[in-house]
């Protein structure tokens, strides 16, 4: 089947990597053993002096897998001095990028072995993200090869831990897809990918004044590289609390028109009715909640599920959470992976025994009992508006609704203020219709999953407390890196 041309140059989405089919399993499992790429330092246009050292860690093990050395204040200054924008023409840089696709994708045995030992992603994930972070490049090449706004001039991208490389290359291929210089910062906890998807992007050609990396603190170089009027705008994925920081940053010293462009947190809902196909929807349910061990911002919170039905409805969702199973990340017979840190794990745990305490635990899988693992979780709420904050991990809420009060259950997500995915699953096609009209979220989806946005096909994105769009992996994200196209009047 051939769909539109998204891409340009007759390219799709990538074909990525078939699981089922033992040769390209042996080619995976061949890369098991491959010697990692274990530094991440600052890589700018001039002398590294380099701030605080410290390891990085497998979140499955504990054990130390490289060394980080984090950009000084004297780092982030050189680089802010040595930014440019990418003054090649779109033609050469769309051909870069696209080079940079085929780099990523000749890599990919350091880069799932880095995403499974520095992030924790199980296989299927690790596919996945690679397949995104491809797609993201081909298809901002291809928008910026019909764009004929100029470049803003140097943008910074702070990017998440969550989608090391996918969220991270994301930001960076439009910035620099636009004619932008790039200043990126990437999560803390994850600088290994960060640094070796950057010498891809300079192997491939980009310039090192084009597209410098700063690893780092939020607090230093996050902060300097969003304070700093040589910075034309911020493109940000992270907490809605550190948005709102950003915004304020920018706000005392930036150009007025300085975008922010922010995804951020959810508490996305889907609700379950009695006309649902059970199987399908536990299905949908589990990996929605569960898959990457419940650490997207898409994932799903609270599930409400029609009173008539529940019982029943519970009672096989229990049955497919006990079918998961926990553990190393790349074994193929892993369902999910650590949680990112130690840390991390100790907070989700610490909300689940206040839940437990409170008798609202309704079944919990047992933890393998080291790693930052969490087991999958489900607690009873009476709605949405019973969960305080955004749980990042594999931890779903319950509550029921009856037949008739469709359109208070959707008010009371809708007054959460966030408004990222909603899933549904019903076979009354006029509900559908419904629902969709009245939810405030940037992605709604109907009797499947609400995780895993294709570029191209389904740009990713919320509204309110969920971020600011334009949606990333579609039409309108392109636009917001460059100033509008100049009019020349002449007499
Ligand atoms: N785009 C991802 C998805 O559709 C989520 C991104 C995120 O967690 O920030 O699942």
């Amino acid at each position: 089947a051939t769909g539109p041309d998204l891409f340009g140059d007759s390219r799709r989405n990538s074909a990525g990597f078939d699981l089922f089919d033992t040769t390209e399993l042996a080619r995976i499992e061949a890369a098991r053993d491959i010697d990692l790429p274990d530094r991440a330092e600052p890589l700018i246009a001039g002398p590294v002096q380099g701030g605080a050292r410290h390891d990085a860690h497998n979140p499955a093990s504990g054990a130390v897998i490289g060394k980080v050395v984090l950009a000084s204040a004297k780092d982030v200054e050189t680089a802010l001095a040595a930014a440019k924008p990418w003054s090649a023409p779109v033609a050469k840089r769309a051909e870069t990028l696209r080079r940079a696709a085929d780099l990523y994708e000749d890599h990919f045995g350091e880069i799932f072995a880095l995403l499974a030992r520095e992030a924790g992603k199980s296989l299927p994930d690790a596919v996945g993200e690679l397949r995104e972070a491809v797609d993201f490049l081909r298809y901002y090449a291809a928008q910026a090869e019909r764009l004929e706004n100029p470049a803003r001039g140097v943008f910074t991208c702070i990017s998440p831990w969550n989608f090391p490389l996918a969220i991270f290359t994301g930001q960076i291929a439009a910035a620099l897809a636009a004619g932008n210089g790039v200043l990126a910062k990437p999560a803390e906890t994850t600088p290994l990918i960060a640094c070796f998807a950057v010498r891809l992007l300079h192997k491939a050609g980009v310039p090192a004044s084009a597209l410098q990396l700063l690893p780092g603190e939020g607090r230093v170089v996050g902060r300097a590289l969003t304070s700093d009027p040589r910075v034309q705008g911020v493109a940000f994925t992270g907490s809605t609390a550190t948005a709102r920081m950003i915004q304020g940053a920018m706000a005392g010293t930036m150009a007025p028109g300085a975008p922010l462009i922010a995804e951020t947190g959810g508490l996305n809902a889907m609700i379950v009715d009695s006309t649902a196909l059970p199987e399908q929807a536990v299905r949908d349910v589990v990996a929605s909640a569960f898959q990457s061990a419940g650490q997207r911002c898409s994932a799903l919170r609270c599930l409400y599920v029609q009173e008539d039905i529940e019982p029943a409805f519970r009672k096989m969702l229990i049955g497919a959470m006990e079918e998961l199973s926990l553990g190393d990340p790349w074994a193929l017979d892993t369902d999910i992976g650590p949680v990112i840190t130690a840390a991390a794990r100790d907070e989700i745990n610490a909300y689940i025994g206040a839940a437990r305490e409170q008798g609202r635990v309704l079944h919990a899988l047992n933890e393998p009992g080291r790693g930052s693992f969490v087991a999958p979780t489900l607690i009873k709420v009476t709605g949405i508006a019973d969960l305080e904050r955004e749980v990042f991990g594999p931890v779903l809420h319950l509550a029921t609704f009856k037949a008739g009060e469709v359109n208070q259950v959707i008010a009371d997500v809708n007054a959460t203020g966030y408004g990222l995915t909603f899933g549904l699953h019903t076979r009354i096609d006029t509900r559908v219709q419904e629902v969709a009209d009245q939810v405030h979220a940037g992605n709604i989806y109907v009797n499947r999953n609400q995780i895993g946005a294709i570029v191209g096909s389904q740009p990713f994105g919320g509204e309110g407390l969920s971020g600011t769009g334009p949606k990333a992996g579609g039409p309108h994200y392109l636009p917001r890196f460059t100033r509008a196209a100049v009019d020349t009047v002449e007499d």
